[in-house]
């Protein structure tokens, strides 16, 4: 994984070998799949969520089901939402689960109302009026699924982390997240917005959503994180002439986010705050400024989560201090999973992500244990 020539090779070979139907499942399931997915099933992530729960770590299940554009698949994924929350909701580690709008909804209809979003000092509105009738039903039936998910999840003391996509279809998301936390978060927070810090707006996005939430008496879900679809962004942004959504330099991100650590923390009697990261920096400021405010380790509104198959040694010194940890763990068919692997593929391919110093941490580990 940290030869990048080997992982730009090998992932846009393995999108031809699905596409002309070559046997390399297996491949990818003893390799890539096995290292970032819970497995094809739900019951094949027991095993997984059992291991974890020995050492004091959280799962967050993510049904990976991405790019189905039927009525159909978006009602099946719905359906599958529903059975993991009742699986979650069995059992003592699986606080949260992962949605994607877009397993729930056609990305054309995301992408024409995102243009119909207004955020207003007090509330984000989505303005259908006109759209066509075909359109304003099928979005009624989008709403319908995601109240389903949430209704159920307040019920059963399940949280909801609502993903964060591209920029063109966001708005769309922003506004029904915001949407369905008036609706489910007077009491605590069961739904969580994700905030990309990669983009130049979103500081003051947070700041904007805490004062709605302020206003209108809930509290807010924020999960933050970097964002993960950089260079989709900007090329799109070349493409159409237009000033990208993204942040000019890693460094920048880097200040937002850390930003949006301190500011979550200061308002943290109001925000309940996931920092979805592996980013060390970022997990020690964390934790420094939860000392510094004397907040509890284990504090309600402060969670910590990474990839599985990612930053061990991120997440498991935190469960250790006491914090709330945890691994975001997908699972799903692997044709579905596909485009979730080729983001993280492409993420550690680089010699100074995180795959490389992962290694480089475990072959210390192994000299010091002289083994
Ligand atoms: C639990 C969990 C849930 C997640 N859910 C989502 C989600 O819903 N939506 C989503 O989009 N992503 C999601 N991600 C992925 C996340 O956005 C990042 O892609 C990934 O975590 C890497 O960022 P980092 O903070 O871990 O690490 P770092 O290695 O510190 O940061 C890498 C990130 O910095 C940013 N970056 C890198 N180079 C530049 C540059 N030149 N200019 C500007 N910015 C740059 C990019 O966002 C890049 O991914 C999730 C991650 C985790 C751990």
């Amino acid at each position: 994984m940290n030869q990048g020539w080997l992982v730009k090779i090998g992932t846009n070979a393995a999108l031809l070998a699905i596409k002309w139907h070559l046997p390399i499942k297996g491949l990818l399931r003893s390799t890539i799949f096995d290292q970032f997915v819970g497995g094809e099933t739900l019951d094949e992530t027991i095993a997984i969520s059992n291991k974890l729960k020995q050492f004091a770590i959280d799962v967050i299940l993510d049904y990976g089901a991405e790019g189905k554009e039927s009525e159909g698949a978006f009602d099946n994924a719905k359906n599958e939402f529903i059975r993991v929350i009742n699986h979650a909701a069995r059992q003592e580690n699986i606080p949260l689960i992962g949605i994607k709008l877009t397993a729930l909804a056609r990305f054309a209809l995301l992408e024409k109302l995102n243009l119909l979003v207004t955020f207003g000092q007090d509330q984000v509105s989505i303005d259908i009026s006109s759209t066509s009738p075909n359109e304003q039903q099928e979005w009624a039936r989008v709403v319908q699924r995601v109240v389903a998910i949430c209704e159920l999840a307040a019920q059963k003391n399940v949280g909801i982390l609502i993903d964060a996509e591209e920029s063109w279809i966001q708005n769309t998301i922003d506004a029904l997240t915001m949407q369905v936390m008036q609706q489910y978060n007077s009491q605590k927070a069961v739904v969580f917005n994700t905030i990309q810090l990669y983009r130049h707006d979103r500081l003051e996005f947070l700041k904007r959503s805490y004062a709605i939430a302020l206003k209108n008496r809930f509290l807010l879900g924020a999960k933050i994180v970097r964002g993960a679809y950089m260079e989709k962004e900007r090329n799109r942004a070349a493409l159409l002439q237009e000033v990208s959504p993204i942040q000019p330099n890693k460094p920048a991100s880097d200040r937002d986010f850390n930003a949006a650590i301190a500011y979550s923390i200061q308002h943290i009697d109001r925000i309940s705050l996931i920092i979805a990261s592996h980013n060390e920096y970022s997990a020690q400021l964390a934790v420094q400024l939860m000392e510094e405010a004397n907040l509890p380790y284990n504090h309600p509104h402060i969670q910590f989560s990474q990839l599985y198959g990612m930053s061990d040694n991120i997440t498991f010194n935190l469960a250790k201090l006491g914090c709330h940890a945890s691994k975001y763990l997908p699972y799903g068919p692997i044709d579905d999973v596909i485009p979730y692997l080729m983001r993280r593929a492409q993420e550690n391919s680089s010699v100074a992500g995180q795959t490389s110093r992962e290694l480089f941490l475990i072959e210390q580990e192994i000299k010091r244990r002289g083994i």
